[in-house]
């Protein structure tokens, strides 16, 4: 399993338009609401990420006096007959440490929660801190610079002057292995830090499909021509809103030239070597990418020989 994919809850996409079931929900006792404050997730316990940590989800009401007005309170899904809402509390100047939250929990960012909470929980942060992020973004008409609403729990902003319709947006992005032979392109970008690599991206752009931008890609940063585009998996990656489509490619030949304006470095990586970085061993001083990445997943089903 992938982090960030797996969501355990039932997104009920029916129910956003149902404004007295929504609100009937949002004061129901047994309801959930999943306060997140500027982007942090909150998380139960005094002991700062401790593992594994647990979602602080709070029965209606509690953190309402946190949340200013008109903050978004989204309506994430139903686990089992409980409805869960994600409640943006980022008015609050410290609600750790000061108002109905206090000594509850704490707050950390999403990425290094998603690596201490189960990973269904994860699925839900991921959920929630795309769709907030996208609110706090979109308060004004792209079309005509007038406030926008929230409608339909959620899911969909209104602009109060032209009645345009603004979605939550997803933003795919290509991530692919390139393979040739017994060996594996990795690149390093420029902000990455020493020894570390990781598979080639690139957002997807306009008019193009999967195994076009694939191949776009792979030759800009490393001048690798591939042949064949082979669809792995795909992982929500909340920051903001990205989409990661995991690929395969098989590259024609072991040439490769980095682009420096978009990579520090390429380069081809021996399945063998591969596989020990994996199992926890030095190899070259390289290090790969962790398991909440997509990348992670994607060198080891290749080196393992699962690809
Ligand atoms: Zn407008």
């Amino acid at each position: 399993m992938i982090p960030f994919a797996g969501s355990p809850l039932d997104r009920a996409s029916d129910k956003r338009t149902n404004i007295e079931w929504i609100e009937a929900k949002l004061h129901d006792a047994s309801s959930l609401i999943f306060p997140m404050w500027r982007l942090e997730p909150f998380l139960l316990g005094s002991q700062k990420l401790a593992s594994p940590g647990q979602l602080g989800l709070l029965r209606p009401g509690i953190a309402d006096p946190l949340a200013g007005a008109g903050a978004p309170c989204i309506f994430l899904g139903l686990d089992g007959n409980t409805a869960l809402f994600a409640l943006d509390i980022s008015a609050a100047a410290n609600p750790a440490e000061q108002g109905p939250l206090a000594g509850l929990g704490y707050f950390c960012d999403a990425r290094t929660a998603a690596q201490i909470v189960s990973m269904k929980d994860a699925a839900i942060i991921a959920q929630a801190k795309a769709l907030i992020d996208w609110h706090q973004r979109h308060g004004f008409c792209p079309r005509c610079g007038a406030p926008t609403r929230i409608m339909d729990a959620g899911y969909r902003r209104l602009c109060s002057e032209c009645n345009s319709e603004h979605f939550p947006r997803v933003d795919p992005v290509v991530i692919m292995l390139a393979t040739c032979g017994d060996a594996c392109l990795i690149g390093r970008g420029k902000q990455f830090p020493s020894g570390m690599f990781s598979a080639l991206a690139g957002f997807m752009e306009p008019g193009e499909t999967i195994e076009e931008a694939v191949k776009r890609e792979l030759m800009e940063e490393a001048s690798v021509k591939v042949s064949e585009v082979r669809y792995y998996a795909t992982q929500p990656w909340p920051f903001p809103s990205s989409l990661m489509i995991g690929c395969f490619a098989k590259a024609d030949s072991r040439e490769a030239r980095v682009d420096d304006n978009e990579l520090a470095e390429v380069r081809w990586l021996e399945r063998g070597v591969a596989r020990a970085i994996i199992a926890g061993e030095q190899r070259d001083g390289i290090r790969l990418p962790p398991p909440i990445a997509i990348a992670h997943h994607l060198i080891r089903t290749w080196a393992v020989g699962e690809s």
